[in-house]
């Protein structure tokens, strides 16, 4: 299939193949005619399979066609659960917008950075997007208004209902009229939860893209049993033995982030950190140097773990697993996407044994393992 097929217009079919995109992925076959239609939809599929574009082409054009409908509040609100994700969800709609013929103006606002300059350009915004933090703030403060807004978009739309969310996204949907286009998308989304069905009034049309079995499977996964006090010098091994020169390593807590770069620098690898006790400027700094290829290691929480888009990441490392089954699949999708494979490593000491079994039961995929404890490493 092709995209002109879809219903696009054509100012943004025209802009499609300069931004690299020849042949639409299957959610944007499935999402896109059904947005465009004015349908509610819930996007299923994998990480890395296109999700941003499959909402973001068919919202810029259906605001375009009411640009009459004189609205001086929002029109679209697209709420994602971290900063970066709004950065990075906000370079995407200016990469179609920037081409239009009549520009939309757009806007990310997010917390960790003064809320003045994003207060004087939210005049006359049409599509919005905000953490849930920074969008109470800004409506308690009267400079958003979501009275008007008619397209809603909850991008990890699991994350954002689920409970470290609960209290902001009650507050922002009660503030927004009932009759609205609803939009959510992730890769762990179950179409079951209550919630979801009484946030979806509108007979929604579920696009649940399931993996096929002939798929070539773009993220290999291995795992080594290792002791504890084992795991720095595991670490500097496979970076060094492997010669990875772009790896993210995802790390339990901001605390124990820090201690994994102290070391990683002690050993003169280049690295940097991300964390929510960082300030916004050295994050989007680590992350702007990661994404365009002058920092080989990342060390980050899982506030990396969903919905960011690294060009060609080759390489995923988790230093400690994460809590929950649903973040492992995002970690290591952040390799693995657009087509170009990753390798996704985990080090699991043998109190995380079984939690590794875990995850790999509720993955429905079984990780090769390797014993970590029999590989030389002396001198890392
Ligand atoms: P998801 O949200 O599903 O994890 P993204 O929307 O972040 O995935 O897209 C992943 C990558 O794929 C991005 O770099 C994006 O530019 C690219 N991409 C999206 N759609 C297409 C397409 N139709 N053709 C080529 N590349 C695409
Ligand atoms: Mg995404």
């Amino acid at each position: 299939m092709s995209f002109d097929s879809l219903g696009l217009s054509p100012s943004i079919l025209n802009n499609l193949s300069e931004n690299g995109y020849k042949k639409p992925t299957p959610i944007q076959e499935r999402a896109i005619p059904a947005i465009l239609k004015g349908e509610d939809v819930l996007g299923i599929a994998k990480t890395g399979s296109g999700k941003t574009a499959s909402y973001v082409l068919p919202i810029l054009q259906n605001i375009q066609r009411i640009v009459d409908f004189k609205n001086r509040h929002i029109t679209g609100l697209i709420v994602v659960p971290t900063r970066e994700l709004a950065v990075q969800v906000h370079e995407v709609i200016e990469q179609f917008n920037k081409e239009l013929p009549v520009r939309i103006k757009t806007l990310a606002v997010f917390g960790g950075v003064s809320v003045n300059p994003q207060m004087i350009k939210l005049q006359g915004v049409q599509l919005l997007v905000a953490t849930p933090g920074r969008l109470l703030d800004l409506i308690d403060s009267k400079a958003v208004h979501l009275s008007d807004t008619r397209f809603l978009v909850l991008d990890e739309a699991d994350k954002m209902l689920n409970l470290g969310f609960k209290d902001e996204m009650d507050r922002i949907l009660g503030l927004l009229p009932k009759k609205r286009q609803n939009m959510l998308f992730s890769a762990t989304l179950n179409e079951d939860i209550d919630q979801i069905k009484s946030l979806l009034l509108d007979n929604p049309v579920i696009a649940k893209i399931a993996e096929q079995e002939t798929d070539i499977e773009l993220i290999n996964q291995r795992g080594y049993f290792i002791e504890e006090k084992s795991k720095g010098p595991l670490l500097r091994y496979l970076i060094k033995e492997n010669n990875m020169q772009q790896v993210l390593v995802f790390a339990s807590s901001s605390f124990r982030a820090d201690q994994i770069l102290d070391k990683l620098r002690k050993n003169k690898i280049d690295a940097m950190v991300i964390h929510g006790k960082r300030s916004q400027g050295s994050r989007q700094e680590a992350l702007n140097k990661f994404k365009n290829g002058t920092l080989r290691v990342l060390v980050s929480t899982d506030l990396l773990a969903r919905g960011i888009d690294i060009e060609f990441l080759p390489y995923v490392i988790n230093y400690e697993l994460p809590r929950s089954p649903k973040d492992y699949i995002h970690r290591i999708g952040r390799t693995g996407r657009a087509e170009s494979p990753g390798l996704a490593l985990s080090l699991v000491t043998p109190e995380e044994a079984h939690h590794f079994r875990v995850i790999q039961k509720k993955m429905k995929k079984r990780v090769d393992m390797e014993d970590g404890n029999e590989i030389d490493l002396r001198g890392y």
